[in-house]
Formats: structure tokens, C-alpha cells, sequence
């Protein structure tokens, strides 16, 4: 098999991999091995970019990043659905429907309704060539590169009766276990909750860098291929070819010969949506016959042939007792609803998240007030609205408190954010006991057996100042404190000094720096190798780290800005905690100290991470964008035209990847 041979074999092995551990949930190869043969395929694509493939399995790690999203109008517009709430509409558009056909009954197929945002696909001899978002329905956003990163959108497709050229359409959606996942580590890192799942997938469709969504757990749902000419006789005819062309179409459509059979469908899933693994905001009841469909045609917005029915989201009334205001260890403030507890959707309700300022002022809440608690599948209850009827006479107003609940320092507010936050970051006591909470944190230094209770006491009792004095902490501090068991206390001295060992990515998670999450620690420490070189990094120097974006570059850089945690880290130093990577990525050689690259296009014997970690070694430093501080753009084949107006602009000279190995052996 000669090379080109190799990567079509592979390409076409990790395609059907892919499906069976996505699509059909029966993989036959471990991930390791899925993943010792995508780096082997990525290997041979470095070595040989002429093979380059934009549908290659290796497409879907991201990378690409989009300033703005083309609009591109559709081929087939996407419509909406038309609603019903009940039966009776139901049984109404059955009769319109023969009427209009002149025949005695249907038959239908029903579907889920996924709550999640509408994509089109388009396929080209089996290629995923486009994807669409349906924007107004007549021109939507294309945001292919996106979903290229989306395990269950094929990139290729192979069985035999696909048509030349096709689109599919489908919903984006994020399962809810996915979900749950994201906000655990966006409140790890000390920022809000995203509300729902359908506005998280919807907003994930149009991240610029694609890497991120690739970090997102999306899924895609098909329902409908939409062609010239008609392929099938039938909807559920359809949705057998899509399943079977390797496209993800959830299993639970069935077909309807007659309305009391969708009735039944309603019925199960009404009482079942909880059950499901992602949310569901109703049914979408299809006539089968695509012949009729055609006959049927469409109003001015949506198909004639179709009907969404809507699940009411489950919700009940309840008094607000009050609102109070957590602190967050970044000092975010988070007004939590504290409601009269009422049974809803299985579980007892007690409180809700008000979110923000701006969410209370939209319901114009009085304390006091009656409200509509809905749990529409979402996890966290949330108050939809007020009753008015219901008010007090003598009810005030809700006014947003505009002083920290713990330290009475005024809030603040961002212009871009939607919450205040207290900006006494040195002495607001929760923030404190947050910051060490967070340190100790099991992803973190993983030091057991601190709860916040005992962080608060020691705190309040200037046994400790910050996390690097814990490390000062001794067995007799603890125990003076009440509650504190001989052997507790010794376990946890234990504890605080075996973490000195903690590997560094962790120790720079634990610090607790602004949007640095467990993988920007990660990429931080692995790029930089040491807390110096991380210190000495300005702005520019961090965004040049692959995923650091400007909010992160900033964040780090303001954080060693700060006096205060320059202190503490040299108490951490001092206390042996590791503030450099096990491997060092030290440079090798200074023959490119002082000069800062910009690297673009695609190489013939290096790939572009190759290339920066070679100059990195020999002391250069990487931008990502070129300005009159580049030494040198070091370009390669299929670089934006772009990138060489402006550096030839600036006068920065343009070398090729020959000139840079010759600069680095001079
Ligand atoms: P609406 O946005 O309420 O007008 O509902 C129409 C949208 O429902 C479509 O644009 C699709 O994105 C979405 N949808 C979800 N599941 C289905 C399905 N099984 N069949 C058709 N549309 C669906
Ligand atoms: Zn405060």
C-alpha cells in the first residue's frame, strides 16, 4: 500500500468507527485504539499536505476559526411548524387536511420534537459540503466548520443509493447530562450558569474558534432529507434511509395509522420526556404519504403537512419569601429566589435562580409575590412569571442590592455582563473562603477534610490569611478550633503536606485565576513550563497559546499584576508546592531570544505546532497575529493573502520554514 493508499484505508476505517461508537453504540475498537490510529492518520496527513482531505476524520478536533458567519440563502426554505396545544386542534387539521385531499383518513408518523437549533446539511458525492443554520428561513448563517466537530454529523457517507446531491435537516442539540457537566466547571471556574441547554447548543453554533465547540458535548438529530426529486414514498421511508445512510435519527419515531395511535404517542411521552437522556419540547405529528405532503404544500410560513404539538411545561404557583444573595469565590453575585416549598414534576422546590439583576427587573418582582415555578425538563426550576391577581396590596419592589450582602462593599457591574459582583476581592469573607475551598478542591491540591465551615473559622481566627498559609497550619491550630477531632486534624496536616507534590497544571487550577479552568491550566503549564515563564508572559504571548483567548490572556496577566498574589506565591514557593512543569519546555538554545514569530500556513516537513516548538526552544516567541512588534512571518503554503499584505505593510519579513531551520542553525 503506498501512502496515499494508507490514508484513504484509514480515513475510511475512522469514518466507520466513528458511526459505530456515535451513531450506532456498538464500537468494536477501544478508544485508545481509536485514538492510536487518528494520531497515525494525522501523522501521515502532516507529512503529506498535498492529501489534505477537509472531510477527514482528524477535520473534527476544530481549529478553525471564524470571524463572520457567511450568509448563504437556502436551497429549500426552512419553515417553522404550526403549534397545537390540544386534541381537538389535532383532530381539526385532520379534517382540513382530507377535505383538501378528498380522501377518508391518513396515516402519520411522530417524531420527537428536539429542543435544541435547526441546521441543514448538505452532501455532495456523499461529502459534507455545507451547513446551514436556518436564520429567517430563506437565508441562514454557514457554520460548517462548527459542525464538522459534532461526533454524530457524518463528514462522508458511503451506502449506495445516496443521492448525488442532497440536504438534511436536523436540530443541534446538548444532552442534559452534558450539560449538567458544563456548569459544573463553569462554577468551578467562578462563572454563571448557562441558563438552559437549547440557548447553550444555539449559541455554541456560532463560537468563532471551532475548537470549542469541538470541546462541547453537541449532538445532531436528522429528520428530514429534502431533494429535487422525491426518493421515497413515505416519511418513515425516509427516516429508514437516513438512519441507514449512517445519520443519527433518534430511535423513537413511530409510525401512526390513524390519530388515536399519535393520541397514544402523545400520551407515553407526556408522562416519558423526563426519562430521556436530552430535552423534548412536544411532538411533531408528519402525514406519512410524502405525495399528499406535495399536495399539501404550505402557508406563508410553515408546512401544511405538519403539526408540532407542545407538552405544556410543567409548572405551579408559589409564594417568594425571599431573595437572597450568594457571593461567589470570584465575587459574582447570584440572587437565589427562596420560594414556599411545593411538590413540582417529583420533587419538593424550594428555591430558584433569579440569575441577575436584569432577569428580576424583566418579571418586575415584588416580594412576596405569587409566581409560576416551570420545570420545563430543565434541571434547575425557574420563575416564568408573576401573578398578578395574586399581589399584596402593601408589596414593595424588588430593589437589587447594591452592596455586597457579606462586606457591604458597593457592587459592581461590567458593561458586558449581566452580574454584579463585589469587588472587595482582599476581604469579602466568602470570596476568601471560596479561594481556599477552590485551592483544596479535589481537581485541584485535593486536600481533604477541610469543609468551609472550618476554612470560615480559620479565617475569621487568623489562623489563616489566604491558601499558601495553609501550609503553616498545625495540628494544635486546628484542634484549638472547636470541633476538630485530634485525628482529623492530623489527617489533615497530613494532607496539606502531600500536596507539595501536586503536579504544577493543578497547582496553577488551584490558584484560582479568572476563566483558567483545569484545561487552560493544562495548556498554560505545558506551554510555559514554569510559573516565572507564565509571569513574565505579557498579553500577546498568552494568545499566542492555542484556545487562550483575550479574556484569558488578560485575566492571567492582571492576576500577577496584583501584589497580593505575588505574595502568595512566593509563600507557596517557599513552601516547596511545585511552580514548574515535571518536564520543563525550557529553551534549549537563546539564538532566537528577542524575536517574535508569526507562523501561517500549511508546511511541507514540519507541522505548525512543530514549527512553534522549535522556536520556542531556541527562545522565540510566538504571536498570533502580526504587527510592527514581528520579527518574522514564517509562512508556508495556502497562507491568507491577507497575512502578507499586512506584514509586507509593516515591513516584517517573510520567511519560509528552510530560512527558519538555516536562522536556528546559524
Ligand atoms: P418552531 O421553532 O416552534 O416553529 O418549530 C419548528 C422547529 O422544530 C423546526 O425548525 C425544527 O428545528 C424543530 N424540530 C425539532 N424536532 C423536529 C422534528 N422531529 N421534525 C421537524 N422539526 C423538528
Ligand atoms: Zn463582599
Amino acid at each position: 500500500m503506498n501512502t496515499a493508499e494508507k490514508i484513504l484505508a484509514l480515513r475510511t476505517e475512522l469514518h466507520e468507527h466513528n458511526r459505530r461508537y456515535y451513531i450506532d453504540d456498538t464500537p468494536v475498537i477501544s478508544d485508545r485504539e481509536f485514538d492510536e490510529k487518528l494520531a497515525e492518520l494525522q501523522a501521515l496527513e502532516d507529512a503529506n499536505p498535498a492529501l489534505f482531505d477537509a472531510n477527514s476524520p482528524t477535520q473534527r478536533v476544530g481549529g478553525a476559526v471564524t470571524k463572520n458567519f457567511n450568509t448563504i440563502t437556502h436551497e429549500h426554505r426552512m419553515y417553522s411548524l404550526d403549534n397545537s396545544y390540544n386534541r381537538q386542534d389535532l383532530l381539526d387539521w385532520e379534517q382540513r387536511m382530507c377535505k383538501n385531499l378528498g380522501v377518508e383518513s391518513l396515516d402519520y408518523t411522530c417524531e420527537l420534537k428536539y429542543d435544541g437549533a435547526s441546521i441543514s446539511l448538505t452532501y455532495e458525492g456523499g461529502k459534507l459540503v455545507q451547513a446551514l443554520t436556518r436564520g429567517d428561513g430563506f437565508q441562514g448563517d454557514e457554520v460548517t466548520q462548527n459542525i464538522k466537530t459534532i461526533h454524530s454529523v457524518p463528514l462522508q457517507i458511503s451506502a449506495s443509493d445516496v443521492p448525488q446531491h442532497f440536504a438534511i435537516r436536523g436540530e443541534i442539540i446538548l444532552p442534559l447530562a452534558g450539560f449538567e457537566q458544563m456548569n459544573k466547571q463553569r462554577l468551578a471556574q467562578g462563572e454563571e450558569p448557562y441558563m438552559n441547554p437549547r440557548n447553550t447548543a444555539s449559541g455554541s453554533l456560532k463560537l468563532q474558534d471551532s475548537k470549542l465547540v469541538a470541546a462541547r458535548p453537541l449532538d445532531c438529530f436528522l429528520y428530514q432529507i429534502v431533494t429535487d426529486r422525491t426518493l421515497f414514498q413515505t416519511q418513515l421511508a425516509s427516516l429508514q434511509a437516513a438512519k441507514r445512510w449512517g445519520f443519527y435519527v433518534p430511535k423513537h419515531f413511530v409510525h401512526a395509522h390513524n390519530m388515536q395511535e399519535v393520541f397514544a404517542f402523545l400520551d407515553h411521552w407526556e408522562l416519558e420526556r423526563s426519562s430521556l437522556p436530552y430535552e423534548i419540547d412536544g411532538v411533531v405529528v408528519k402525514v406519512n404519504q410524502l405525495a399528499y405532503q406535495e399536495q399539501l404544500g404550505y402557508t406563508a410560513k410553515s408546512p401544511r403537512w405538519a403539526m408540532a404539538y407542545k407538552f405544556k411545561a410543567e409548572a405551579v404557583e408559589t409564594q417568594l419569601e425571599d431573595l437572597v444573595y450568594q457571593v461567589g469565590r470570584t465575587g459574582a453575585i447570584t440572587p437565589v429566589a427562596q420560594l414556599k416549598p411545593v411538590l413540582l414534576g417529583g420533587t419538593i422546590v424550594k428555591r430558584a435562580s433569579l440569575h441577575n439583576a436584569d432577569f428580576i427587573a424583566e418579571l418586575g418582582l415584588h416580594l412576596n409575590d405569587t409566581v409560576s415555578v416551570e420545570k420545563g425538563g430543565e434541571i434547575i426550576p425557574k420563575i416564568t412569571s408573576v401573578n398578578h391577581s395574586k399581589r399584596l396590596p402593601n408589596s414593595q419592589a424588588i430593589q437589587y442590592a447594591t452592596n455586597c450582602p457579606s462586606c457591604g462593599t458597593p457592587l459592581k457591574r461590567n458593561p458586558e455582563e449581566a452580574q454584579h459582583y463585589c469587588p472587595n476581592a482582599a476581604g469579602c469573607l466568602p470570596q476568601r473562603v471560596g479561594r481556599v475551598a477552590h485551592f483544596i478542591s479535589r481537581k485541584a491540591m485535593d486536600i481533604d477534610g477541610l469543609g468551609a465551615e472550618t476554612i470560615q473559622l480559620l479565617i475569621i481566627n487568623n489562623r489563616i490569611n489566604s491558601y499558601a498559609d495553609l501550609y503553616a497550619l498545625t495540628e494544635a491550630d486546628l484542634i484549638s478550633l472547636e470541633r476538630l477531632a485530634e485525628k482529623s486534624a492530623q489527617n489533615i496536616v497530613q494532607a496539606i503536606a502531600a500536596s507539595v507534590s501536586i503536579p504544577f497544571h493543578r497547582v496553577l487550577f488551584g490558584l484560582g485565576i479568572r476563566y483558567v479552568g483545569q484545561t487552560v491550566a493544562k495548556k498554560l503549564a505545558q506551554h510555559f513550563g514554569s510559573i516565572d515563564a507564565l509571569m513574565q508572559a505579557d498579553v500577546e504571548a498568552l494568545e499566542a497559546v492555542d484556545e487562550i483567548g483575550t479574556r484569558i490572556a488578560q485575566s492571567v496577566v492582571a492576576f500577577f499584576q496584583d501584589v497580593d498574589n505575588l505574595f502568595v506565591i512566593s509563600q507557596l514557593r517557599a513552601s516547596g508546592v511545585q511552580l514548574e512543569a515535571a518536564v520543563s519546555s525550557q529553551p534549549t538554545s537563546t539564538t532566537l531570544a528577542d524575536m517574535r514569530f508569526v507562523v501561517s500556513g500549511v508546511f511541507s516537513q514540519y507541522s505548525r505546532d512543530e514549527l512553534k516548538a522549535a522556536i520556542e526552544q531556541h527562545g522565540g516567541k510566538i504571536s498570533s497575529s502580526i504587527s510592527k512588534n514581528t520579527t518574522y512571518l514564517v509562512a508556508g503554503d495556502k497562507m491568507g493573502p491577507a497575512k502578507k499584505t499586512k506584514a509586507e505593510s509593516l515591513g516584517v519579513r517573510i520567511i519560509s520554514e528552510q530560512e527558519l531551520d538555516a536562522l536556528i542553525s546559524s
